[in-house]
């Protein structure tokens, strides 16, 4: 299922949420107080890690967080980082228990040439064709 989007109002609401006591937006995971267009609103629970139950279900604003873009949501140490990592690690666990996984590959490559004697072996006499039906002579009665 589809990954779940805040509305409109819903992000207006998490947005007055987010504000301190000044009215000013703040960063509710650090408090660092944001100017307009620096925040994003954040997944709690990434929705890729979400059952798909859990999506049946329409999402709330207690889902979701206003995170600075700089000082908690992106970046090294930011929160879609290790998101980003904790999925990839799901992947690699439900691929490991279903028999996902794919079997390991051979190298492709053209491999090594032929010997000269060797090619001259398999090439110089070709077998002669089959025979596919038997000479009368022999079945002759
Ligand atoms: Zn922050």
């Amino acid at each position: 299922m589809a990954r779940r989007e805040f509305s409109r109002n819903q992000k207006e609401e998490i947005i007055e949420r987010a504000r301190n006591a000044e009215g000013k937006v703040a960063c509710e995971r650090c408090g660092l107080i944001l100017k307009k267009g620096t925040w994003e609103i954040d997944h709690i629970i990434p929705e890729a890690l979400r059952p798909e139950v859990d999506k049946k279900a329409k999402i709330t604003i207690a889902e979701g967080q206003l995170l600075g873009k700089d000082c908690c949501h992106r970046g090294e140490e930011g929160k879609t980082n290790k998101d980003v990592s904790q999925i990839a690690k799901a992947k690699r666990q439900y691929n490991g228990a279903n028999g996902l996984k794919r079997p390991k590959q051979p190298i492709k490559s053209p491999g090594f040439p032929k010997a000269e004697k060797a090619s001259k072996r398999s090439s110089e006499q070709p077998l002669p064709p089959r025979a596919l039906y038997k000479p009368a002579e022999e079945t002759s009665r």
